[in-house]
């Protein structure tokens, strides 16, 4: 058995053959200068470049390398998870696979642990080379999660943050299936702070987040975190109610000149607010139902779990 570890550096890693031997060399450089001992979980989620060929290959040569192999794509936040599941240093770093994150950054993290905060999160002061759709779409995002959310998530932080042991403590038992983990570490509260770092380009590859799966991530994170959606319904029918007050003498006058065009409106409308009610209440449905079924959070491939066992 190793020593223990004093940090954990997880790195989520979908199809990212081209930027695992970048990302471990200057993580490598950058852990090194601490002096402590520290373990880098590679969280192989379901690629299908070579990527786990490349993570195996880096364990066979370093010992500190713990690859956890998914058995398929579970998606960023889980593959995170999986990472905290298996991570065992005192303090737990949470970078990108494709160096957006800068792994120097990751000493200014460090710092502010050693002063005593629990949380420290990477605030990105600037981003490079993102289009403008992306950097529109985050902000859109970030507002609407202030707003709507109940948790207070910091502007333009992403997963990119180092968490205490003891709030890694407290994340693992939370296993909600739709999991938010920015919001999830603001909400367990402890010591917080941020440190502001400038956010790159990609080293390599192309970003694993197409539109739909930022949308899916966006409705997890209000539904996680906020009823807001639940209480629209009631808040468009009390407008709908105080409408139809002041249509009545529109709609007396429409009728006697004969048209019938404002009932077709007001049916549309009705019926357009209640599907989208409906919609709003199936999201939340979804996801009880999620939770009901109870399945596990992610899938690890046996033969890697064995070949774990026997090593460690
Ligand atoms: N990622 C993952 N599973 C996925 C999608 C992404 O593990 O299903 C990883 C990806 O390899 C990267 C990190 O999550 O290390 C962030 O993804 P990406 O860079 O594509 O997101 P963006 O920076 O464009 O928001
Ligand atoms: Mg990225």
């Amino acid at each position: 058995m190793n020593e223990k570890p004093t940090y954990t550096i997880i790195a989520p890693i979908y199809n990212e053959v081209e930027n695992i031997p970048v990302l471990y060399a200057r993580v490598s450089e950058v852990m090194d200068q601490t002096g402590e001992p520290w373990e880098f979980v590679m969280v192989d989620d379901g690629s299908s470049d070579g990527s786990t060929a490349a993570i195996l290959e880096l364990k066979s040569r370093d010992k500190k390398v713990k690859p956890v192999i998914f058995a398929r794509n579970f998606g960023h936040q889980i593959a995170v998870t999986a990472g905290l599941d298996y991570s065992q240093g005192d303090a737990v770093v949470i970078i990108d696979a494709d160096l957006q994150d800068p792994p120097e950054v990751i000493l200014d993290l460090i710092q502010k642990w050693k002063e005593g905060y629990e949380v420290v999160y990477a605030t990105r002061s600037k981003r490079e080379g993102e289009s403008w759709f992306k950097l529109f779409t985050a902000t859109a995002f970030y507002r609407l999660i202030q707003l709507v959310t109940d948790v207070n998530i910091p502007m333009n932080t992403g997963d990119f943050r180092l968490l205490d042991r003891k709030v890694v403590q407290v994340l693992n038992q939370m296993r909600e299936k739709h999991r938010f983990l920015r919001g999830m570490s603001v909400w367990v509260g402890f010591k917080q702070t941020g440190v502001e770092y400038e956010r790159k380009e990609r080293y390599a590859g192309e970003t694993k987040y197409p539109l739909k799966k930022m949308i899916r991530f966006a409705s997890d994170a209000i539904t996680g975190f906020s009823y807001f959606p639940l209480q629209l319904a009631m808040y468009l029918g009390f407008i709908a109610a105080g409408l139809s007050i002041i249509a009545i003498p529109v709609v007396l006058i429409f009728r006697l000149a004969g048209s019938q065009a404002l009932t077709l409106i007001a049916v549309l409308f009705l019926g357009g607010v209640q599907l989208i009610s409906l919609g709003l209440l199936g999201e939340y449905i979804g996801r009880l139902y999620d939770e009901a079924k109870d399945r596990p959070l992610y899938i690890v491939r046996e033969d890697l779990e064995v070949e774990q066992d026997r090593e460690g």
